[in-house]
């Protein structure tokens, strides 16, 4: 077994090998951090290359990816808010993701996003419903299988609304090859992934007791912009500031991110997908009225078909175009710094997870501070 990319830290972990290999040889197997990479089973593999042909990081070296898959027209951008207060509350920023995917929906549509499995893992899926996907999961998600299965849902004649990573759309534009008109592709604004293996850790940890039912990144119990993390375990319910959450500090601090986040070159205004959303992060700088603290998302069209989109999801949504300059925030301009501590971190989760022991209170009391 050998893996697929000689440097591991160009390996986005975005599955797109695994769903291209025709004759299945390709599997993603965790780390000792706990993040997946591709590995490819030599007695299976016939050397046809396809793996190589799909992979986003063999195509990207920060040099142009506007002359990628997708056309790149002029980027507009635009502070966007859904108008029903129910969705706005359910939503991490403005509710962007849920008005952009309802059209789809309505017209026979399906839409992929990142959803909890029963045991708060991070997995994407492809449905005719959005509930579970609403809310940013701050881990990377299991895509593998995820991008056969939109090809084959526009190869029936479906519409699709893609959500991802800019990572994992551009590993469904580069698996698919070309783009049909069904097909809409919707990038987060992406500072990093976390690792699935430590959120593995942390879950296992809160339902040690008590079993988890619930766990919420981006709460809106409070109007500071989704700044609250909760979760419920055994029914008893707990809600802290992400500043005085351990397990949020150490993804702010930039400790437990992929390694090739920190060298992503997706951390650009102008990339090859139709719309990218985001957090409005400095609305208030530029539309006062939309600082209330409950949350305003960042919408970025490029293309004919984004536009089009757009158009269509403001019918449920209060919408203001403002200049590019205004809503490129840092993660559309550069990635994250790593932290020092980074090696440390994992490898005193590596070693903890080896001896059989829970990693959490130990990593928590020693990086989780502020
Ligand atoms: C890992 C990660 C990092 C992010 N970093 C930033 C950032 O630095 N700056 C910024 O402005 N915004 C960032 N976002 C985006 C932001 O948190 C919101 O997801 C976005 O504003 C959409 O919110 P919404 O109100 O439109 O809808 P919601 O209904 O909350 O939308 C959720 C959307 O996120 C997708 N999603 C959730 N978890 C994941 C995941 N693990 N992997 C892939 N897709 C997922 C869902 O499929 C759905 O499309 C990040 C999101 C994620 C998942």
């Amino acid at each position: 077994m050998t893996h697929l990319l000689d440097k591991k830290e160009l390996c986005f972990g975005c599955s797109a090998c695994h769903d291209a290999c025709p004759v299945g040889a390709i599997c993603m197997a965790a780390d000792s951090e706990g993040f997946a990479y591709p590995v490819i089973d030599q007695t299976l593999c016939t050397d046809c290359g396809a793996c190589l042909k799909v992979c986003p990081a063999q195509v990207v070296s920060g040099t142009d990816l506007a002359g990628g898959t997708g056309a790149v027209g002029q980027v507009k951008a635009y502070a966007l808010r859904c108008n029903d207060t129910e969705l706005l509350k359910a939503s991490t920023s403005g509710g962007a993701f849920s008005v952009l995917a309802q059209p789809v929906l309505e017209s026979g549509g399906l839409v992929a996003g990142a959803a909890f499995d029963d045991n708060f893992q991070v997995k994407h899926l492809l449905a005719d419903s959005i509930e579970s996907f609403r809310k940013s999961k701050y881990v990377q998600s299991d895509a593998s299988g995820i991008y056969k299965a939109v090809k084959s849902a526009l190869g029936d004649g479906r519409k699709v609304l893609f959500s991802g990573t800019p990572c994992q759309c551009h590993a469904l534009l580069q698996l698919l090859g070309t783009q049909p008109d069904s097909l809409t592709v919707v990038s987060l604004v992406c500072r990093g992934v976390q690792s699935p293996g430590l959120w593995k850790a942390y879950t296992e940890h809160l339902s040690k007791n008590e079993a988890l039912s619930a766990y919420c990144f981006r709460d809106k119990r409070v109007q500071n912009d989704a700044h609250t993390v909760s979760y419920t375990a055994g029914g008893k319910e707990y809600a802290a500031a992400m500043n005085k959450d351990p397990f949020s500090i150490l993804y702010t601090k930039c400790l437990t991110l992929r390694p090739s986040c920190y060298t992503c070159p997706y951390t650009r205004p102008d990339l090859p997908f139709d719309i990218t959303i985001g957090d409005f992060w400095g609305v208030e700088k530029v539309l006062p009225q939309f600082a209330d603290g409950r949350g305003t998302s960042l919408v970025l069209v490029r293309t004919a078909r984004g536009k089009e989109l757009l158009e269509k999801a403001v019918q449920n949504a209060t919408a203001v175009e403002v200049p590019l300059e205004a809503a490129t925030q840092t993660a559309l301009r550069t990635t994250v710094p790593k932290s020092m501590l980074r090696k440390f971190f994992f490898k005193q989760f590596a070693d903890l997870i080896q001896k059989g022991e829970d990693p959490i209170p130990f990593l928590l009391s020693k990086y989780g501070a502020t």
